[in-house]
């Protein structure tokens, strides 16, 4: 339960039963681990101040893969694993989950980390997304693209979630910011 001890315990096992170059490697992913926490931590306690996370918090004071290993575990949380559009939850016994973290306006674009800018989307939800081809509604609705339906394609399971109200967090602060949705179906020709 102490830090330090648990620090010089993990030393005393890298270095008593792992080469040189493999200690190095699990050192360095336990520092990943541990920044991407704090990461996830500092996100969820930014809720709420209307300004981008990486504004508030330096871009650059965290590696890009521990940002994004907290900015997942944040949303996977806060959404119980469960897709915020056709609402499919599936965990593994290992504990692997169906969802991945999305971004509603993409970090390249937005550099914006804000749980409010994110979603858990199944990886069909989450290419359909990404593609246009799916859009949330101000009152938080499903919205299907035309082109999902165009010559040639089937829909299957998407081509019924228009309507379908979003399966979001249990915090109603946490549900996505209606500008970021707002960007989106802009972006992709939604009325
Ligand atoms: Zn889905």
């Amino acid at each position: 339960m102490d830090e330090e001890s648990r620090a010089c315990l993990a030393a005393t096992l890298l270095t008593s039963h792992f080469s040189p170059e493999v200690a190095v490697r699990l050192q360095e992913q336990r520092r990943l681990h541990g920044e991407a926490f704090d990461y996830s931590v500092a996100l969820d306690h930014s809720v709420g101040e209307q300004v981008r996370v990486s504004d508030v918090m330096g871009p650059g004071s965290y590696q890009p893969a521990a940002r994004s290993q907290g900015f997942r575990r944040s949303i996977v949380m806060h959404y119980d694993h469960r897709c915020a559009l056709c609402g499919i939850r599936i965990v593994t016994p290992e504990g692997q989950t169906a969802v991945d973290a999305a971004h509603i306006v993409p970090w390249s674009v937005s550099r914006n980390d804000d749980i409010r800018n994110g979603m858990a989307l199944c990886k069909l939800c989450h290419w359909a997304f990404d593609r246009g081809m799916m859009s949330i509604s101000d009152s938080y609705t499903v919205v299907l693209s035309r082109n999902l339906s165009s010559d040639n394609n089937a829909a299957g399971l998407l081509g019924v979630l228009t309507g379908r109200r979003l399966v979001g967090p249990l915090a109603n602060e946490l549900w996505p910011h209606r500008d970021n949705l707002a960007w989106h179906r802009k972006q992709y020709g939604f009325t």
